[in-house]
């Protein structure tokens, strides 16, 4: 579908002279980058159980089947993903206007891959694993080594069971990464998300925190949102289509204001 080229320019515009943007983003900015979302058509929820495999309870029933998932599926995504043209607009931006956060739910680590500076990761990280005794760190590269040999991997130094750095259904989210982000939401002057169902909460409360709090409301999303109607503007369209065409655009000809 075509967009409209006169409301690319007036989001262009209004992201110009806002003073303090936050962006939103969720699993679908990554979808273009080939990692599947939870609720799209191929998403990742129709091939495997999350209620299994992203649920703390069932991972500390039985963590091998997270492990063999990490095998099979997360960790040769994670090594094969690029970030996509999405990302690499979203960290350009940081130089062209008032970008002072990205809030993102995915586990990707994209965001940074692309340069973006400001990313507050709401959800943890896939690409870092931790003992649950003693905290040690590993990298999925070490792990997915340790799984080949024992399935569930353990640490090293003290035996422990190894996790990936996520919040997994059924755990909180770190309080003041939360907080932080709820801050962010408040003080925003427009507030830009991304490929987000919108749906799964406390991250879902962002867009309506920033939206009561004066701040301009654009999404972009293949499928519609509960928050479409409090849009100022609103494209059902691939991040990466609508962001290619903010390039185009005013914001990248003049310095940031
Ligand atoms: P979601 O799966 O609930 O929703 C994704 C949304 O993205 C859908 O509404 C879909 O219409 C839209 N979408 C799909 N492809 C798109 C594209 N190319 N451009 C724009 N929009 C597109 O994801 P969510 O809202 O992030 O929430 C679910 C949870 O999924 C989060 O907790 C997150 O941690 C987890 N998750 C993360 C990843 C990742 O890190 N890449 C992947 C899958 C799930």
């Amino acid at each position: 579908m075509e967009i409209n080229h006169d409301i690319i320019e007036g989001m262009a515009l209004a992201l110009k002279q806002a003073r303090h943007i936050t962006v939103f983003t969720g699993a679908g900015i990554s979808e273009e980058s080939g990692i599947p979302t939870y609720r799209g058509d191929d998403g990742l929820w129709s091939k495997y159980d999350p209620a299994r495999y992203a649920d703390i309870g069932h991972f500390l029933h039985d963590p091998t089947y997270y492990w063999n998932f990490f095998q099979e599926v997360r960790y040769p995504l994670l090594k094969n993903a690029k970030p996509n043209k999405a990302h690499l607009v979203l960290a350009e931006l940081e130089s062209k206007v008032n970008l002072k956060s990205v809030l993102t739910q995915n586990i990707d680590g994209l965001h940074q891959e692309a340069g973006s500076t400001k990313v507050i990761e709401l959800h943890g990280t896939s690409r870092v694993i931790r003992c649950i005794e003693c905290s040690k760190e590993y990298s999925i590269d070490d792990a997915f080594e340790k799984a080949q040999c024992n399935n569930p991997p353990l640490c090293t130094d003290c035996k422990g069971l190894l996790r990936p750095a996520v919040i997994f259904f059924g755990e909180a989210l770190n309080p003041d990464i939360l907080q932080h982000a709820f801050d962010e939401a408040a003080t925003c002057d427009f507030l830009l998300a991304i490929g987000s169902s919108m749906i799964v909460y406390p991250a879902a409360q962002i867009p309506m925190i920033a939206k009561q709090n004066g701040a301009t409301l654009a999404i972009i999303n293949k499928d519609a949102t509960p928050y479409d109607s409090r849009a100022d503007y609103l494209f059902h369209e691939k991040a990466g289509t609508v962001l290619a065409q903010l390039t185009g655009t005013g914001i990248y000809m003049f310095t940031k204001l």
